[in-house]
């Protein structure tokens, strides 16, 4: 256990509520698989309470962002009708892939607690892609674009950066 496994129990046992919301996403979790779902459940806090919570519904709908934290980030959007989650603390089972996390950086939440690191569950549970596996995922799209798996092309034209101008135009007083 490292220095920052202390401290990050430390402050979920003295967070206000954290232990039943790790409880009730492993809870979640559990129940989704027995549902013929996948292994991923979040729950969203705020001041010791539920926000909003879901598991993971890809397997169920098809859609491949029907993530957990994406469902829950979505109902969270709609109760505080802000795409700032001030305030909130994230509760996840597994440390969330790049999609995901890009998410999270972008309605910024007070701190987002992970209960399974991805070594802890890539021995049991397998989601790998055309073009990455769940262990090289973050080092694939950290590559330059050209550098990628996925091929990308970059195609410039000149009425694309007319958008933006159209944009600052109308929100800039
Ligand atoms: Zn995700």
């Amino acid at each position: 256990m490292s220095l920052w496994d202390v401290w990050c129990y430390f402050l979920v046992a003295k967070g206000n509520g954290s232990m039943d919301f790790i409880k009730r996403t492993i809870e979640l979790a559990k129940e989704n698989v027995e549902e013929g779902g996948r292994p991923f459940a979040c729950v969203i806090a705020k001041d010791g309470k539920i926000l909003a919570e879901a598991a993971n519904q890809v397997a169920q709908t098809h859609d491949p962002t029907a993530h957990a934290e994406m469902l829950a980030i979505r109902k969270v959007s709609q109760i505080l009708q802000s795409e700032h989650f001030t305030g909130c603390e994230f509760f996840i089972l597994a440390h969330p892939c790049p999609m995901c996390l890009a998410a999270m950086y972008y309605c910024s939440p007070d701190r987002v607690t992970f209960i399974t690191t991805r070594d802890d569950y890539a021995s049991h549970y397998v989601d790998d892609r055309k073009y990455f596996t769940l262990l090289n995922f973050y080092e694939e799209i950290g590559k330059p674009w050209q550098d990628r798996k996925m091929p990308m092309c970059h195609h410039p034209d000149p009425q694309g950066i007319e958008v933006y101008k159209l944009w600052k135009k109308r929100n800039s007083s």
